[in-house]
């Protein structure tokens, strides 16, 4: 088997990525949200857009993939982003798998901007009143539904909602299930590893150590690689990018006291079983 990286939850789709574009260079992001469609369609390798593989942050690029990113699993935010990222997996069928969802908010007509796909955000600016959460609470359950019914895995975001979150897939039956960017109490944790769901982990978790017992904690056979670029990155402010994957990776390999290949080994088998459609 080959033990490339699996990207389980990132923004590909993002009108962040175009900003970077360098002069003369494809990049696919144009091809599928920019009206210059034609001028942007030469056929260069998306794995060698600049763009998604440049190195952390800095002047220096990937043009190669040379971090060896497999497998990009390109979560959404809203309905508008669908097509974008279909497309995107029509051009690029070996790298992208869509993995299609709404945030809440976003499926009740609300106006603010947040990262997730599926899930509970219950921090106070998100969900002010119990309406609030009311309301992002029917939301989840239809999308659990929807994927029950279509035999899918889902990529939860969960904030200041662990445990209830985590209840709520146990109670619709939810078997296979990743938790992205999980910062819940260990003990929440541990019910979702007995319900059989996994982690993932972006770079910002190397930040500082407010994660490490979680991760400790957390079996690696239940831990994925994830970056959610272009957020949570190493540093505020910048833009992620797929190939700073490796830093997840090392991070969580020294904090559980593992090689980093043992970790990209069995995170890519983690990722395969859960999303078992994006193996090849
Ligand atoms: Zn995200």
């Amino acid at each position: 088997m080959d033990y490339g990286f699996v990207d389980c939850h990132c923004h590909i789709s993002a009108l962040e990525f175009q900003q970077f574009l360098v002069p003369g260079s494809v990049c696919v992001l144009l091809v599928v949200t920019g009206p210059n469609v034609e001028r942007s369609a030469r056929s260069e390798d998306f794995r060698s857009q600049p763009s998604l593989f440049s190195s952390a942050g800095s002047s220096g690029c990937d043009p190669q993939n040379q971090v060896g990113v497999k497998t990009l699993v390109a979560v959404t935010e809203e309905v508008e982003e669908f097509s974008r990222v279909l497309r995107l997996q029509e051009r690029y069928p070996d790298l992208v798998a869509p993995c299609l969802g709404l945030h809440p908010l976003q499926a009740a007509g609300g106006q603010r901007s947040v990262r997730p796909q599926i899930g509970l955000d219950f921090t106070p600016w998100c969900a002010p009143t119990q309406q609030d959460r009311d309301d992002q609470m029917k939301v989840f359950i239809r999308q659990l539904d929807v994927a029950m019914e279509m035999d899918l895995p889902v990529n939860v975001h969960s904030r200041s909602a662990a445990k209830v979150t985590i209840d709520t897939m146990r109670r619709r039956g939810i078997s296979r299930a990743l938790l992205h960017n999980f910062s819940g109490k260990p003990a929440a944790a541990m019910e979702a590893v007995e319900a059989g769901f996994f982690f993932s982990f972006p770079p910002a978790v190397c930040r500082n150590q407010q994660r490490d017992r979680l991760i400790q904690r957390i079996p690696l056979d239940h831990i994925c690689l994830e970056t959610d670029a272009p957020a949570l990155g190493l540093h505020r402010n910048e833009r992620n990018e797929p190939a700073n994957i490796t830093l997840s990776c090392s991070y969580i390999a020294k904090v559980k006291g593992q090689t980093p290949e043992t970790v990209r080994e069995v995170t890519t088998q983690n990722a395969y079983r859960l999303f078992s459609r994006a193996s090849r």
